[in-house]
């Protein structure tokens, strides 16, 4: 087969397929490869092989305010089938002694929960909420919607307001400064740090201080997609095919062709290639792009040894436990409070700041900590996701890819964690004993196996941290989705403002790429 498109793109992951639509909606010819039989890459959902109609959605599941995002709008989602539901108790803590630290989308009845732990740390909540409410909305949903400017011109914007300099001093810190220097009760501190700043940077360093502040401030709330994470995916593909444009499943790009000094095309296996006339775009990571992808001779040493440098995030992998019920968890603490029956993500088993060092350190020697873990049942929000009557529920933790130094040893030790961590849950929820129709687990090194962008299953794609964010994701002065090979693109995690659930990669993209092809468009 030789075809020729305007624009092909490389991985039909959210990004992918965000950039597609919008390159289709402006008159390009498109085409997206993908190594799976499905698109939507993280945005998956699987129906259960042992128990027909029970869904479980394998990676993504807990989206931010994703019906708030440009895209979603933009390419009528909900037109095409997506639906999101966002939980009013939107996050609990339950901690060993049977209380509860509560997140609520109203600020007011958070506030309230975190006064039971500690007037003044509830206090400091609404100061920085009310602090950063403006900072955030002002600057930093508008910068994560935009190609980043350079780190000096950035910082001298930003020194000409007071909201800037408030985010430039307090961004100085790290996480766990921010948190130790403003709040004292370590319950507090341990799910302030845990649910805003571990799932995203590494909280000892410096540069990422107002991280928790702005999700604080943030009307970014917890949601999920009705009829799985996957209907996203769906809609995504309606969007794309509305467009005009293509998508190819099961096939694997071997070579990015350039030709007289552009991206001109892909070869994939089986050496059939395809042109592209305009651009070449990839969500891959940068091992891929760059090192798998484009002929060795085309790549400066210089960018080798920065794909070489970039780094994988020690603390993103995920190991899951799924299971299958007849009943959802009843939670012990419920009895007291029966809001937590309703209550969308839960954590279990942190009680107490510390508990993050102990955690880092295990990571870096690929030992197992203590178990901290997060997770929900979907089922309660929407029940169209399991037959009449059952449930299907599920548990994240934290932990390293490369377990004993080997992530092969996954796979002797996946099921026995597994069991440790319906103990932890059964403690809590004791109804587990017997609710449990079924289980299974899958390991930091099953993502990477699922998807091998994940590099060491690191499902953010890229670590988050200095050097390695803005302007400067992949690489140092890189961040603004070109590379060196006029007409390559970059469109995935890997670029600003990064990985989970957020399209803004893709988006982005999308007003770099039509900037440079001259197209006005009324969308980006
Ligand atoms: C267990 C787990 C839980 C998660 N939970 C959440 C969550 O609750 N909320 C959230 O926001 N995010 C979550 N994430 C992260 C989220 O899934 C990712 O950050 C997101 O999917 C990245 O989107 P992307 O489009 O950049 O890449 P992806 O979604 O990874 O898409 C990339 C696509 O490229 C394809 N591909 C890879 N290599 C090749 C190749 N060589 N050739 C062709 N195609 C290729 C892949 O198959 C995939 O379809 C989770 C991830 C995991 C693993």
């Amino acid at each position: 087969m030789d075809a020729t498109y305007d624009a092909i793109i490389l991985g039909a992951g959210h990004n992918g397929l965000i950039l597609q639509a919008y390159l289709g909606m402006a008159g390009l010819k498109t085409l997206v490869v993908e190594r799976k039989a499905i698109a939507g890459g993280g945005l998956s959902t699987l129906e259960d092989p042992r128990h027909p109609g029970f869904l479980h959605n394998t990676h993504a599941f807990f989206q931010r305010a994703i019906t708030t995002m440009p895209w979603y709008a933009d390419l009528q989602l909900e037109l095409r089938g997506a639906h999101y539901i966002e939980p009013e108790l939107n996050v609990a803590l339950l901690t060993g002694d049977g209380r509860a630290l509560e997140w609520w989308t109203d600020i007011e009845r958070t506030i309230r929960s975190f006064t039971e732990f500690n007037k003044r740390d509830a206090e400091t909540l609404r100061r920085w909420h009310e602090d950063f409410v403006p900072i955030v909305q002002d600057i930093l949903v508008p910068e994560s919607r935009s190609p980043p400017l350079p780190p000096d011109e950035r910082r001298r914007l930003l020194e000409r307001s007071s909201a800037g300099r408030r985010l430039l001093e307090v961004s100085a810190l790290s996480p766990l400064e921010f948190v130790h220097r403003e709040f004292e009760n370590p319950t507090i501190m341990a799910g302030l740090l845990f649910f805003n700043g571990l799932r995203e940077v590494d909280l000892r360093v410096r540069g990422f201080g107002h991280h928790i502040a702005a999700l604080l401030a943030s009307p970014a709330k917890a949601q999920m997609s009705r009829g799985g994470t996957a209907a996203l995916a769906r809609a995504l593909e309606a969007a794309v095919r509305a467009s005009g444009g293509e998508i190819m499943l099961m096939a694997e790009p071997t070579r990015i062709i350039v030709e007289n000094g552009r991206a001109a095309g892909i070869e994939i296996a089986g050496e059939r290639s395809i042109r592209a006339r305009h651009l070449v775009a990839s969500s891959l990571n940068p091992h891929q792009t760059f090192l798998d992808l484009l002929d060795a001779a085309l790549v400066p040493r210089t960018l080798r040894d920065q794909v070489e440098a970039f780094r994988y995030n020690l603390l993103a992998p995920l190991f899951a436990l799924n299971l299958v019920l007849h009943e959802p968890p009843r939670y012990r603490a419920a009895a007291d409070r029966p809001e937590l029956a309703n209550a969308f993500m839960v954590i279990l088993g942190l009680d107490h700041v510390d508990q993050f060092h102990d955690i880092v350190q295990h990571h870096e020697a690929g030992t197992i900590p203590p178990t901290v873990m997060w997770g929900a049942c979907p089922t309660l929000f929407d029940p169209s996701q399991a037959p009449h009557g059952g449930h299907t529920a599920f548990m994240w933790e934290k932990l390293p890819y490369r377990l004993h130094g080997d992530a092969a040893n996954w796979d002797q030790a996946r099921e026995q964690h597994g069991r440790e961590m319906l103990k932890l849950w059964q403690r809590h929820a004791p109804n587990l004993s017997d609710a449990v129709i079924d289980t299974f687990t899958r390991s930091p090194l099953d993502t990477e196996r699922s998807l091998p962008n994940m590099r060491e299953g690191d499902l953010l794609i890229g670590a988050f941290s200095n050097g390695q964010i803005g302007f400067d994701r992949p690489f140092a002065g890189a961040g603004n989705y070109r590379t060196h090979v006029p007409g390559l693109y970059l469109c995935g995690s890997s670029s600003h403002p990064g990985g989970n659930i957020t399209g803004l990669p893709g988006y982005n993209a999308a007003q770099v790429v039509l900037s440079d092809l001259g197209i006005k468009s009324g969308w980006v």
